[in-house]
């Protein structure tokens, strides 16, 4: 599809290898059928935010990887391990203890990032100042952590996005891993010029979502 020439392109522009960073499709609120003609158009990574209406969207779509990218909730914590192959949204020690607690009790592995809060206006997310500390203290409840996520400030400031994308990357750098989950529709490009190497893209793929404040109340309930 045309977005992975684009991102081949952009990876070249900053002087990167054009295999360095990947897509993830983020169908959430979009129907399944909008994941099965992504999967044939040769998407292999695809981001849910609600556990529940993932599990029957994205079952039965052999080696697609499912990434759990929405707020965890504790409650929500063994649907989230049991249904995902990464977490990217870490943000809390509660949500790492009950998905800790949640991958021993089914006997199932699974990655982890660290959520970073780069942004006034995100409500999640640690303090990057803290993150390295965080990661640690997950891994010593044996989760395997793999990197940082962070969801860019809504700004139209490409200098302020830039020293937030930057924050972001020394983030990842002190935390380790191979995953560095930034950029959206609006700012992949400069996530992939601050090292991004997962860009989890919706709206730039499936199109515009139905807002989001009519559809949660209404049929989500949260997650
Ligand atoms: C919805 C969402 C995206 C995709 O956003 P677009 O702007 O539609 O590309 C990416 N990351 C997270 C965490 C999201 O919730």
């Amino acid at each position: 599809m045309r977005l992975h020439a684009e991102l081949a392109a952009e990876l070249i522009a900053v002087g990167r290898e054009p295999g360095s960073a990947r897509i993830c499709a983020v169908s959430k609120f979009h129907p399944r059928e909008a994941v099965q003609a992504a999967v044939a158009a040769g998407l292999t990574d695809f981001g849910e935010s609600y556990a529940q209406e993932a599990t029957a969207k994205l079952g039965g779509f052999p080696g697609i990887t499912k990434h759990f990218i929405g707020h965890v909730q504790t409650n929500k914590a063994k649907l989230i391990a049991g249904g995902f192959d990464l977490i990217h949204s870490i943000d809390r020690m509660e949500a790492g203890l009950a998905v800790a607690k949640a991958m021993q009790a089914l006997g199932r592995g699974v990655r982890v990032l660290v959520q970073v809060n780069i942004s006034p206006t995100d409500r999640y997310g640690v303090p990057p100042r803290e993150a390295a500390t965080f990661a640690t203290a997950l891994r010593r409840l044996e989760l395997d952590v793999d990197g940082v996520m962070a969801i860019g400030p809504m700004t139209n400031n490409r200098e302020e996005l830039r020293a937030s994308f930057e924050e972001a990357a020394r983030c990842f750098s002190e935390v380790g891993g191979s995953t560095f989950s930034l950029g959206m529709s609006g700012d992949w490009r400069e996530a992939i010029a601050a090292g991004s190497t997962l860009i989890r893209i919706g709206t730039a793929i499936f199109g515009p979502r139905a807002p989001l404040n009519t559809t949660k109340s209404s049929r989500y309930d949260g997650t």
